[in-house]
């Protein structure tokens, strides 16, 4: 599995498995060991998915050694009055020693000293980095000024539909890895005519094509499926390149299209 080093020099797997709106239980533990089984190495949960005790349980009962699977969790808005109880409720409903990423996962009014928590977090090696999530340039310029640590990662909705080249940039800029969220559009896009047409030429599927052009632009992408069919069809990604000009033409599909609430809104 490709991964891309993140600065402070540890490794993510470029593709993991998102579990949003993965029904605690059964369907959660079922698509995390599915996929673990079918070869990928990174989870994406959150507090508020309210499915890491599957999550938890689907990783042991993959027998894959803790050290080789990446996973990530997040702290929800409601946490931020006690980060640290709300990091150590994670662990103990994960189940586990550690995590490889916490996330902010919204930019909320308290961020800033949350963030100092998650410091105190990073230190304590019980996450191995940390991390935001729907930051803007203006939000992570205001925790670029302040933080002791920079963040590893900003995980945010991306796709050829929303392509925010600028964000991008900026990230690449200042060392901070772009992460994709909902990069499926959660299915609207995916009979859009001229990604069906793109996808034809190369013998794949929508998604696969919207997943290759995240990986083929260095950003780590989260497409969640809880079909085994699927999560297999978003893993087979790994045989094909997208041509310069088709990425090109995808760069170009961008209409500013979100699934997501728009956080340029939060001061
Ligand atoms: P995605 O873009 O990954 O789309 C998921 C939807 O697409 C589901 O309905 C799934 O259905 C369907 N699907 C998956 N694969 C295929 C396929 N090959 N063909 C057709 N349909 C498919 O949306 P998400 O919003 O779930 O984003 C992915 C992950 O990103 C989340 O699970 C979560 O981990 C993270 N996320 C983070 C957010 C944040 O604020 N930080 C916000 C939103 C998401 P089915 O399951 O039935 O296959």
């Amino acid at each position: 599995m490709e991964t891309l080093t993140l600065n402070n020099k540890t490794k993510i797997p470029i593709l993991g498995l998102g579990v949003y709106q993965a029904n605690p239980g059964k369907e959660t533990e079922n698509a995390v060991l599915n996929a673990l089984q079918t070869g990928y190495r990174h989870i994406d949960t959150a507090a508020v998915y309210n499915n890491e005790e599957a999550v938890g349980i689907a990783i042991k009962e993959s027998k894959i050694s803790r050290e080789e699977i990446f996973v990530t969790t997040k702290l929800w808005n409601a946490g931020h009055s006690d980060p640290l109880k709300a990091f150590n409720e994670s662990l103990r409903k994960l189940d586990l020693d550690y995590v490889d990423l916490y996330l902010i996962h919204w930019p909320v009014e308290q961020r800033l000293n949350s963030w100092k928590i998650l410091e105190e977090i990073y230190k304590s090696g019980k996450a191995k980095s940390i991390g935001v999530s729907n930051f803007t340039i203006k939000h992570l310029k205001e925790l670029l000024k302040v933080a002791k640590i920079i963040p590893v990662i900003n995980q945010v909705e991306f796709s050829p539909y929303l392509y925010q080249k600028e964000l991008l940039n900026f990230c690449n800029e200042n060392k901070i890895q772009l992460e994709a969220y909902s990069p499926l559009t959660r299915g609207h896009k995916l009979n859009d005519k001229k990604l069906i047409d793109l996808a034809k030429k190369y013998n794949k599927t929508s998604a696969q094509i919207l997943i290759k052009w995240e990986l083929q632009h260095k950003i780590v992408a989260i497409p969640k499926s809880t079909k085994e069919f699927r999560i297999k069809e978003n893993f087979d990604v790994f045989n094909f390149n997208i041509e310069k000009e088709d990425m090109n033409k995808l760069d170009n599909f961008n209409e500013n299209f979100r699934t997501c609430w728009d956080p340029s809104n939060i001061p």
